[in-house]
């Protein structure tokens, strides 16, 4: 209890608490640097990432997150607009606040301004069936630093990615009602020490 959170100032949080509630796990809304306290992991939901990083930063949530993560004590799971947050490059948007933890450039909208949304069943290492993704306005990975691994793939591009205790997916693992990457994010991040 009490030791995941969910960045709550904008997008899908509330379907990442309700999978976490699945699990048993009531999770902590964080809205400001203190709401981390005693969390060991983090996720960062889907929305808009311009408008997360702005909150974010306004609320001295990237230096706060940026500062747990470099000195280990908190796993970091961005999906889709928290994938971007997490990226060190987003193409084309230098400007946008981002934390920059994950050496990976993220490409926004890559699948077209147009595609707002489309489903695939991905194989996903570690899961021993495939997941159903659901892609919305997602973005893609497009260059990996070296100790970037990929855990899923579509079309031979990386949609879903870790560098140790941070993970990145494109896709929505919140909207499907498959609890499976939720619960192995849960026990990344019961490895974090206390
Ligand atoms: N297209 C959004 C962005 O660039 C992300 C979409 C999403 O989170 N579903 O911020």
């Amino acid at each position: 209890e009490g030791v995941i959170g969910v960045l709550a100032l904008q997008g899908d949080f509330r379907e990442h608490k309700e999978a976490l509630r699945r699990l048993g796990v009531e999770a902590k809304e964080v809205r400001k640097a203190k709401d981390l306290e005693g969390l060991k992991g983090l996720i960062v939901p889907g929305g808009e990432s311009t408008t997360i990083g702005k909150l974010a930063r306004e609320y001295g949530l990237e230096e706060a997150v940026r500062r747990r993560v470099e000195e280990g004590s908190l796993a970091l799971f961005g999906t889709c607009a928290g994938a971007i947050w997490l990226a060190k490059e987003i193409l084309g948007y230098p400007e946008q606040p981002r934390l920059g933890v994950l050496d990976v450039a993220v490409e926004r909208n890559a699948f077209g301004r147009q595609v707002e949304s489309f489903e695939e069943d991905l194989w996903v290492k570690g899961l021993e069936a495939p997941f159903h993704a659901v892609f919305i306005r997602a973005p893609l990975f497009v260059r990996l630093g070296a100790g970037v691994e990929v855990l899923a793939e579509y079309a031979g591009r990386p949609v879903f990615v870790r560098q140790g205790r941070v993970w990145a997916s494109s896709f929505h693992p919140e909207l499907t009602g498959d609890l499976r990457i939720h619960r192995n994010f849960l026990e990344l991040a019961q490895e974090v020490a206390g």
